[in-house]
């Protein structure tokens, strides 16, 4: 009978990157599922004890093996996955290197059992220390069963190593979470001392995520999918707000396999960098799919690690599938909540009933009941009475079907910060972040189709700069010059300044200027120039908003809110703050008890 498991070449095991893979029971639970994976199963169940260090088995119902290959498999280097070296080069399953089997098997007391499809019978391997003690016929479903007892029995070192029982479960149940995300197609079971862990039937990844991280993670999260020629990323990415303060839940996987990899996770981190402030995470849970060939995951033994064959492709596509996934998301661009129509033709009423609509809209500041509020917060002070039809036609807002516009503004609070009712709930809505966030979208936008818009400034400044300012102003000439600082040589290291961004004519431009030409020399290989050019924008937006406080006319606040409308990615400034927070009618009356 001929075996489908082969001792590889010496030739061939050289070239693949060894190393030991068991290190605990997690990583004998992560080797024995991903068998489990390979072997086709549609349902795994693994059970342990102690934290592993009792009891770990893992049990399926995939292809199984026959005898003669159960008892290769016990061999080193012994596997049915690859067979030559040019299978290096196309690997598809997540085992090959023919090492996790008899690794295991030589520090624990364990039993293979297994059935391969087909067959009538199974076949029971025991074993010790990697020494086989007894081969049996054993009646089974097919597929196999692995139970590995007394992990590190023989290796006292390493078993001084291993942590409570707690943080041992712990760790396989983190692993167990990464296969179970990996497949939503396969049944997973995990079993803690007795206790049903989860229990994650097939499905959507979605259920996936919710029976795995929980209900309130997985209401955070909008799928995505992007095919592009070769690649592909598909899954689900969470809202700015359900941020974290570590990578931890950003789940990655390269082919089907779990992988954390530093240029993935920059891209995933570039396109959300001006939603999350410096340090925090989103949570996502993403599927990178590429063609075999073009990614070697024969780099590290745990095989977490991997190399493309065309980086930048690769984080290119990944930035900017979540970029334009970002963008459309409905958390980002405007929240859930109906957008009111203020129109009054719109709603056919007569100039008198239009009257009692004028409390609805942003423009009367009457909440307590005082015309005077709206006068201090900078209403037109020729509206003569709230009720006036003309103060109606004054203070008509923007006719935009937007979420901002709809808002009734109550009013300003210290002169930073606007309180409106969307809805049932509160908003406040910060006036710094919100300029910046507009002023900044406004600014790429002019950048990409060719240059942010300048102003001649009236008297042409001469500004002095280091040798080395001096090198990268001459450098990046073309560059200052599409962000609107259009300088020219004066001699030495002097440049004149001609004109600057427009939106910075009346504003600290110098200061915005100085801190570009610094920003650009410190542009190392970490960035894209893509991502320096938005990073400089960034600064130019920020130099753009008066600082303090500044109160705002019903027309400008108006204004405000219909720009936010108009730009992407209005919830958080360019920095990642906040632009708003809600305060929800259930959080005002629990504040109060009344819930
Ligand atoms: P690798 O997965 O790198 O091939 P392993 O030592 O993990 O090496 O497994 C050796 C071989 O044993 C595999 O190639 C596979 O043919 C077989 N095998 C291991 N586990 C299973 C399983 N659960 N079901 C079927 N075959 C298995
Ligand atoms: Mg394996």
């Amino acid at each position: 009978m001929s075996t489908r498991i082969k001792i590889l070449p010496e030739n061939l095991t050289n070239k693949i990157s060894a190393g030991e893979v068991v290190e605990r029971p997690a990583s004998v639970v992560k080797e024995l599922v991903e068998n489990c994976i390979d072997a086709g199963a549609s349902e795994i169940v693994v059970e342990i004890e102690s934290g592993g260090k009792r009891l770990i088995k893992v049990s399926d119902n995939g292809c199984g093996m026959s005898r003669e290959d159960a008892l290769l498999a016990l061999e080193r280097h012994a596997t049915s996955k690859i067979s030559s070296d040019d299978d290096l080069g196309f690997i598809s399953t997540l085992g090959f290197r023919g090492e996790a089997l008899p690794s295991i098997a030589s520090v624990s007391r364990w039993v293979l059992a297994t059935r391969e499809q087909g067959c009538i019978e199974g076949t029971e391997i025991y074993g010790e220390g990697g020494r086989i003690r007894d081969v049996k016929a054993r009646g089974m479903a097919e597929g196999t069963i692995i139970e590995v007892r007394n992990l590190f029995f023989n290796t006292p070192a390493r078993l001084k190593f291993l942590k409570s029982n707690e943080t041992e479960a712990g760790h396989v149940g983190d692993q167990l979470t990464r296969l179970a995300l990996s497949r939503p197609d396969v049944r997973f079971t995990y079993v803690n001392d007795g206790r049903t862990v989860f229990r994650a039937l097939n499905g959507a990844l979605e259920d996936r995520v919710a029976a795995l991280l929980g209900r309130s993670i997985s209401a955070g999260l909008y799928p995505l999918e992007c095919t592009g020629e070769e690649l592909s990323l598909k899954g689900l990415a969470g809202k700015p707000d359900s941020n974290r303060s570590s990578s931890s839940h950003l789940y990655t996987f390269v082919n089907g396999r779990f992988v954390r990899d530093r240029l993935i996770q920059h891209a995933i981190m570039q396109s959300y960098r001006q939603l999350l402030e410096r340090g925090r995470y989103p949570v996502a849970i993403l599927f990178l799919n590429t063609p075999v060939e073009d990614v070697d995951v024969n780099v590290h033994p745990t095989k977490h690690e991997v190399r493309f064959r065309n980086q930048s492709l690769v984080h290119d596509f990944i930035a900017s599938a979540l970029e334009k996934h970002l963008g459309s998301t409905p958390w980002m661009a405007k929240p859930a909540i109906k957008a009111v129509s203020y129109s009054h033709a719109e709603q056919g009423l007569t100039a008198e009933s239009s009257a009692i609509s004028v409390k609805e809209t942003p423009f009367v500041y009457d909440t307590f009941g005082d015309v005077r509020v709206a006068e201090q917060v900078g209403l037109p002070v020729d509206v003569p009475s709230k009720f006036a039809p003309q103060a109606v036609e004054e203070a008509k807002p923007l006719e935009t079907e937007g979420f901002f516009s709809s808002l009734r503004v109550i009013g300003q609070y210290l002169g930073a910060y606007l309180i409106c009712q969307g809805g049932d709930d509160l908003l406040i809505i910060d006036q710094h972040a919100a300029h910046e966030r507009v002023a900044f979208e406004r600014l790429r936008m002019d950048f990409s189709a060719g240059e942010v818009e300048s102003q001649g400034v009236l008297f042409p400044e001469v500004v002095e700069f280091t040798h080395g300012e001096a090198s990268v102003v001459d450098a990046h000439m073309p560059m200052l010059r599409k962000l609107g600082f259009h300088l020219d040589d004066f001699g030495g290291t002097a440049k004149v300044l001609n004109a600057v961004p427009r939106i910075l004519a009346s504003g600290p431009y110098m200061q915005a200027l100085r801190d570009i030409i610094e920003e650009v020399a410190s542009f190392g290989k970490s960035r894209t120039l893509d991502v320096l050019q938005e990073d400089l924008l960034v600064r130019i937006a920020c130099h753009s908003v008066i600082r303090g406080r500044s109160s705002l006319s019903g027309n400008e606040i108006n204004a405000l809110l219909a720009s936010l409308d108009s730009v992407p990615f209005a919830s958080n400034c360019p920095h990642g703050r906040p632009v708003y927070r809600t305060i929800t009618r259930p959080d005002v009356e629990k504040m109060f008890k009344r819930l």
